[in-house]
């Protein structure tokens, strides 16, 4: 165990989507089969919107269709609920979904006893250059979270009183170490944050980053602008070749010159591996020495690699 100089150890928590369309809960369950001996915090389940795709006809035209590649994100937090003792926190988004499919969404969630979510504004359909809200949905968390506040409330979205109030949602949202993809500047986009704190987020997720001063830097920032509930940082360790030029591009985040040097001398996935676990172990030990709340890990590719840096933490 690596505990920092005050004897504290963050707690371990992971991310999982639900499975592709037609493909099982056995690769899901064998993830959190891995991962559950580091008596996770919490298992959050992703969120994903339809997406429109063009299949290929015979006569050489295509079909435009519509597609939901990863359905399922409250069916699969329940089940692991039943099946593992574990808290499970879904995630609600904006993107693709409407309010009232959003205010279902609540109702599901409250029959099941679950009662914590993540919200967020979702990625953009693939189709579109930028993110667009679909008719009748929400632009921003912030709105998102005005439709949750007012259900804790009482209220449904067409104004009409709901009879039976039950358990409010308690919420976390997402930051940025290194600035949210559409943000002009670093400033705006801590005073969004910040907009989402005092709208009642209890945490913010951060996406994933490999340099930890960046982190350091954001919480700094942060609580200068008056931002004080938990910023937990979030990792993903590096599995892959192809991932040293795409996480950059895909996630807008800088890879450390010193990790972009040592993986420009490896060979083979099985190299990046290697140095992507060595990495998430010193990144880990380095987070837990400053005093994080806690740490999450993103699993998509990468549940081999977090299980060994966790042996090595936790
Ligand atoms: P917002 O808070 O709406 O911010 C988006 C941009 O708008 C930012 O630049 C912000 O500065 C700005 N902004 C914020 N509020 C306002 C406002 N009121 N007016 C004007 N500008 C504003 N995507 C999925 O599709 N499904 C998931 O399950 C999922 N899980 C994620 C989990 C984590 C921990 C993280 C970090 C990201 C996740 N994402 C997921 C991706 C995320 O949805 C995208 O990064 C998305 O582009 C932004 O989401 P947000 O909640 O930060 O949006």
């Amino acid at each position: 165990m690596s505990a920092n100089s005050k004897g504290l150890l963050p707690r371990f928590s992971f991310e999982v989507l639900p499975p592709l369309k037609g493909t099982g809960t056995e690769s899901l369950f064998r993830t959190i089969d891995t991962l559950k001996a580091f008596n996770p915090a919490h298992i959050n389940i992703t969120t994903h919107r339809s997406e429109y795709v063009y299949e290929e006809q015979e006569d050489g035209s295509f079909t435009r269709k519509r597609l939901r590649r990863r359905p399922g994100t409250i069916a699969v937090a329940s089940a692991i609920m039943s099946k593992y003792d574990i808290k499970v926190i879904p995630h609600v988004v904006c993107s693709g979904f409407t309010k009232e499919d959003t205010e279902y969404m609540l109702l599901d969630l409250q029959f099941l006893g679950i009662h914590e979510v993540l919200a967020l504004r979702g990625d953009k359909a693939k189709d579109e250059p930028r993110f667009q809200a679909v008719r009748g949905g929400h632009s921003h968390t912030t709105d998102l979270l005005r439709q949750i506040n007012s259900f804790n409330s009482g209220t449904f979205i067409d104004g009409t009183p709901i009879k039976h109030v039950g358990e409010p949602f308690t919420f976390g949202v997402a930051c940025y170490p290194e600035k949210h993809e559409e943000s002009p500047n670093p400033d705006s986009d801590l005073r969004y944050l910040k907009k989402k704190q005092e709208l009642g987020a209890q945490y913010a997720i951060c996406q994933m980053f490999f340099d930890n001063k960046k982190y350091f830097s954001f919480v700094d920032r942060a609580r200068k602008s008056g931002i004080t509930i938990p910023l937990i940082p979030a990792l993903k360790p590096m599995a892959k070749l192809s991932q040293i030029t795409q996480v950059p591009k895909t996630f807008h985040l800088d890879i450390p010159k010193e990790l972009a040097d040592e993986a420009a001398l490896c060979k083979s996935d099985e190299d990046v591996k290697r140095l992507g676990i060595e990495w998430g172990i010193n990144q880990c030990r380095e987070l837990i020495d400053y005093g994080v709340p806690g740490i999450h890990f993103y699993t998509m590719s990468a549940v081999d690699s977090i299980r060994q840096i966790a042996e090595r933490i936790w």
